[in-house]
């Protein structure tokens, strides 16, 4: 979980690919690249741009120019809430400027990360209005080891994500939805997932108070170690595929 400040931007370093969720917002797209540039990435397997707001996609069109890239995944969205702004807009051109292809995230498809590692997407489970709620949902799978990445989908789209027959939502890590905000994180969700871990991506001082007491009381109350950007900086949780090691930046 990289800190781009308020926003998400996660990199995931598998076996035999690199997968990268999202890239903070307008901006931080320099941040991100140098981030990949430290650990030696020259090529994204995969880019997910979970859902169309700027501080997941703002910085996703600077990390296409900037780095090779094989795969796009966008989620599906109803046709009135696909935004014109020009932070989509400049994702899309971007794309189209390196002659990618836009996957659409469909529930059910897994991709292979090598090794035994793979990436499944569990959700959007449906077409919703709210951009929050088209957030691309997927499961990462190591060994034992499991990881969930929400976006920012909220209590809806997590209830749709539960009703879906054949998926599996149980990870050892979970990536809060939506920056630890009271939209996000229902009961049901979290009693499904079972998180050991859960990683929050917030910047210091953020004007939507992320993350709220009760998101993180819920948290505690289950005994989950809590990791926030805004507090530990870029988080890595490293896997062997059966034992979980966390490491921060501070
Ligand atoms: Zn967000």
């Amino acid at each position: 979980m990289i800190d781009i400040g308020q926003g998400d931007s996660i990199l995931i370093e598998a076996p035999e690919a690199n997968v990268l969720i999202d890239a903070g917002e307008n901006g931080k797209g320099d941040e991100v690249l140098g981030y990949l540039k430290a650990h030696g990435i020259s090529t994204l397997d995969i880019v997910i741009g979970t859902h169309a707001h700027s501080d997941h996609i703002g910085g996703l069109d600077d990390v296409i120019r900037g780095v090779g890239v094989k795969k796009v995944i966008l989620p599906e969205m109803a046709e009135e809430s696909v935004p014109t702004t020009k932070t989509y807009t400049s994702l899309l051109t971007a794309i189209l400027e390196k002659g990618l292809k836009i996957t659409t995230a469909k529930v059910g498809d897994t991709y292979n990360l090598g090794d035994g590692a793979a990436l499944q997407i569990v959700g959007p489970n449906g077409v919703f209005t709210d951009l929050n709620n088209t957030s691309v949902v997927c499961r990462l799978t190591y060994g034992e080891n499991s990881f969930l990445f929400t976006g920012d989908c909220e209590d809806k789209a997590e209830t749709a994500i539960l009703q879906r027959k054949g998926i599996t939502v149980s990870a050892d890590v979970l990536k809060v939805g939506h920056h630890g905000s009271d939209t996000s994180t229902s009961d049901p969700f979290l009693e499904a997932v079972g998180p050991e871990i859960a990683l929050i991506s917030v910047g210091t001082g953020n004007t939507y108070s992320h993350p709220v007491p009760s998101t993180l009381e819920k948290l505690e109350k289950r005994g989950i170690e809590i990791y926030r950007t805004d507090l530990s900086g870029s988080v890595v949780v490293a896997s062997d595929g059966k034992k979980l090691t966390v490491t921060t930046e501070k």
